[in-house]
C-alpha cells in the first residue's frame, strides 16, 4: 500500500465555472500539498432559490475548464445521485472509497458560513478538513462568527475576484467574459444558448 494521499474536493454549483474557481483549486493544491483536486459539481443544491443550469451542462463546462490540468478531475457523484445534494453523503462515499487518504473539502467562505445548517454538519467536519476560500476585499463581517474557526481555516485567494453571478450577468448582457471564464466554457455557453444567449444554429449540412 502506498503512502496516504492528500485529496482536495472542490464543492460548488459551478454555474458556470470560472477562472476564480480554477485559481482557488490551484492555490489550494499548492498551499495544502494536495496530490489531486476533484471538482464536485452539486447535483441539486437544495438551499438555492434560483433555477440552476441542468447538471449535464455544468458537468461538461467543468470538464472543459479542468481538462488541461493533470492534477484536476471532475466527479459525477453528486450529479448522478437522486434527490437533494448533501455534502455529508458525498464525503461518506469518498471516505469509503479512499479510506487512507487525507480529504480536504474546499468551497467558498460564504457557503461555509452556513455549514452549521447543513445536514449532519458535525459528521461533515469529521470526514474531511474544510477550507473556506475568500475573495480579495471580501468582508465576512459579523457573519464570520458563524464559522467554526478552529475547524475551518480560511484560504485567502488574492486572484479570485470573479463570481459566477457576474459571469452569468455579463453573458446575458452580451458583454465580454474573456479572462473571467475559460474560452472553451464561453464557447460551450454560446453553442448551447445558456444564460440568456441565443443558441447557435448548427452549421449548414452538419450531421447533428
Ligand atoms: P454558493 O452559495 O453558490 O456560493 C457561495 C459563495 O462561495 C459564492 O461566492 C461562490 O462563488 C463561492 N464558491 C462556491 N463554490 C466555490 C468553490 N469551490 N471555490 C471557491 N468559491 C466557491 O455555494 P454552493 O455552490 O451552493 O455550495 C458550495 C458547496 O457547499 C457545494 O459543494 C454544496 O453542495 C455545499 N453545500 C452543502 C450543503 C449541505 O450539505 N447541506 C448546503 C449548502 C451547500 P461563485 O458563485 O462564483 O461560485
Amino acid at each position: 500500500m502506498g503512502p496516504a494521499r492528500r485529496v482536495g474536493i472542490m464543492g460548488g454549483t459551478f454555474d458556470p465555472i470560472h477562472l476564480g474557481h480554477l485559481v482557488t483549486a490551484e492555490q489550494a493544491r499548492a498551499d495544502l500539498g494536495l496530490d489531486e483536486v476533484v471538482f464536485m459539481p452539486a447535483g441539486s443544491p437544495w438551499q438555492k432559490t434560483r433555477t440552476v443550469t441542468p447538471p449535464g451542462h455544468r458537468y461538461l463546462m467543468t470538464v472543459l475548464a479542468t481538462a488541461a490540468n493533470p492534477a484536476f478531475s471532475v466527479s459525477r457523484l453528486e450529479l448522478d445521485a437522486d434527490g437533494p445534494t448533501y455534502t455529508v453523503e458525498t464525503l461518506r462515499t469518498v471516505r469509503k472509497a479512499l479510506p487512507d487518504d487525507a480529504l480536504y473539502f474546499i468551497t467558498g467562505a460564504d457557503a461555509i458560513l452556513n455549514i452549521l445548517t447543513w445536514k449532519d454538519a458535525d459528521e461533515c467536519l469529521e470526514l474531511a478538513a474544510f477550507v473556506a476560500a475568500t475573495r480579495p476585499g471580501h468582508d465576512l463581517g459579523g457573519r464570520d462568527a458563524q464559522r467554526p474557526r478552529e475547524r475551518v481555516p480560511v484560504l485567502d485567494v488574492p486572484a479570485r475576484a470573479i463570481r459566477s453571478t457576474a459571469g452569468r450577468d455579463r453573458i446575458a448582457a452580451g458583454r465580454a467574459v474573456s479572462y473571467l471564464i475559460p474560452r472553451e466554457v464561453e464557447e460551450y455557453v454560446r453553442k448551447h444558448g445558456l444564460y440568456g444567449t441565443p443558441a447557435r444554429p448548427p452549421a449548414a449540412g452538419a450531421l447533428t
